[in-house]
């Protein structure tokens, strides 16, 4: 194949190697190493395609200005528009965002959609700021980020601390800023709207209903019933909340859960409703449930008893230190990255299993997939059938990656970055480079 790609992008700085990063790289090169990926390609998919940062003002509610500072970093569109989340958090910078975006790339191509992968947020603590405040927030953002982000080129969705209600602004500030004609045209330009709006019904469980499916696969295959598993869960939001909600009503059990208010724990089993009501009655936190008891060293919630593991809330949770306590045989991704190179070398060694992120939680970018069709074609989809398509898509990809796995003896992550990355250097082989 004659692709020359030096210079391709040579304004692109090469990424550094920090953090997330680190972790995703480490990832990448493993599995570029195990397929005999073509050097040019690796040099390609090594680097991002394009970074914004954007520095906006706000007016406070107090009358002051406030300047904020939003990442988007599109890391590749070789099979379609850039896709991915935006995330309202403190830990958001440039190097996050570039290692988010890259895992959304794997993530879209493994899951076969038409898209490539991008991320960005805003560094700030959403609880710092009243809903009129975020509100103003994300309209400016949006503003600033005009035509990098569109329905055909770069599709935003929710992510830690944003949800439907920010992507319902999104869509209206972006959809104001276009000529009248063009406006409602403009709308799949998030997904993770509210059903009212546009939204897929459905799309606030596709995340978590996709990491339990996962799992029921994994159980099935391994003749292993999940009536009467013990699991945990790390984060009750979006996406631990209904992946819990789903395993328990197939008969599992939920005995431990941290958030970023407490830990608690109960081995009788603590009920996922019941916990729900009372996370909404006391200002999202599941911290003094008078049903369970306070797990009182946080560091030590990994290493609790179960048989299943769900980290959901951020990147770097299972690492050298607890990994060689855990007890779960099952760890299930729900979050992106939760697990660190180190911490999952010693799982692997230890015999645990772990369904990786890019497959655990494509469930979400699915949804939105099926939104951004609905939208774009003028429909509106019941949600008997949005569930019964996630199933069905969900499947292909988990048997995909378990077959892949067992034929070439690889763990699940490095099967399911091999068979991402192919798919990418196919199309690349099959266009070549431009000019
Ligand atoms: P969310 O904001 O709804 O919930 C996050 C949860 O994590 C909250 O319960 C919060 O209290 C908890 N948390 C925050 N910091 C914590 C800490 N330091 N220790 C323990 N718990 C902490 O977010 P979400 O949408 O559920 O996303 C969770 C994870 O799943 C993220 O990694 C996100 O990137 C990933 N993800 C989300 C989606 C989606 O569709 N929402 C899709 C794919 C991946």
């Amino acid at each position: 194949m004659a692709i020359a790609t030096a210079e391709i992008k040579k304004e692109t700085k090469k990424v550094p190697l920090r953090g997330m990063m680190d972790n995703v790289m480490e990832q990448f090169d493993s599995a570029a190493d195990q397929i005999n990926l073509h050097p040019n390609i690796r040099k390609i998919l090594s680097i991002t395609n394009n970074e914004i940062i954007v520095n906006f003002p706000v007016k406070m509610d107090n009358g002051e200005v406030e300047i904020f500072t939003g990442y988007r970093v599109q890391h590749n569109n070789a099979l379609g528009p850039y896709k991915g989340g935006l995330r309202y958090h403190p830990t958001v910078d440039i190097d996050a965002a570039r290692a988010l975006a890259m895992w959304m790339t794997w993530k879209t191509s493994l899951a076969g959609l038409p898209y490539g992968g991008g991320k960005g947020g805003i560094k700030l603590d959403p609880s710092k700021y009243s809903q009129a405040e975020l509100e103003r927030i994300t309209r400016r953002f949006t503003f600033a980020l005009a035509d990098n982000i569109g329905p055909e080129h770069d599709i935003p969705a929710p992510d830690v601390n944003t949800n439907s209600q920010t992507m319902a602004w999104m869509a209206d500030t972006y959809m104001s800023t276009r000529p009248p004609a063009e406006r409602t045209a403009n709308q799949h330009v998030v997904t993770g709207k509210p059903a009212g709006s546009g939204g897929l019904e459905g799309r606030d469980r596709a995340t978590g209903y996709g990491v339990y499916l996962s799992i029921k696969f994994w159980s099935e295959k391994n003749n292993k019933p999940l009536d009467g598993k013990k699991f945990i869960v790390q984060g009750f939001g979006n996406v631990g909340y209904w992946a819990a909600y789903f395993l328990e009503k197939d008969g599992a059990k939920m005995v431990a859960v941290q958030d970023a208010f407490g830990s608690i724990q109960n081995q009788k089993g603590i009920s996922v409703e019941d916990l729900f009501n009372y996370v909404q009655l006391n200002d999202g936190s599941i911290a003094d449930y008078p049903k369970a008891k306070p797990v009182l060293d946080k560091d030590k919630f990994f290493t609790l008893n179960c048989d299943i593991c769900i980290p959901a809330a951020l990147g770097n949770q299972i690492t050298k230190e607890n990994a060689p306590r855990i007890k779960a045989r099952l760890i299930a991704e729900g979050a992106n990255g939760p697990t660190n190179v180190e911490g999952e070398k010693i799982l692997l060694e230890r015999g645990i299993t772990i369904i990786p992120d890019i497959l655990c939680n494509s469930g979400g970018v699915v949804g939105s997939y099926f939104e951004w069709l609905q939208n774009r074609n003028g429909e509106l989809w019941q949600l008997d059938e949005v569930m019964a398509k996630l199933d069905k898509k969900l499947k292909e990809s988990f048997d995909k990656v378990y077959d892949y796995a067992k034929r070439e003896s690889l763990d699940m992550r490095t099967a399911a970055y091999c068979l991402a990355i192919e798919r990418i250097e196919r199309a690349y082989i099959q266009r070549g480079i431009f000019p």
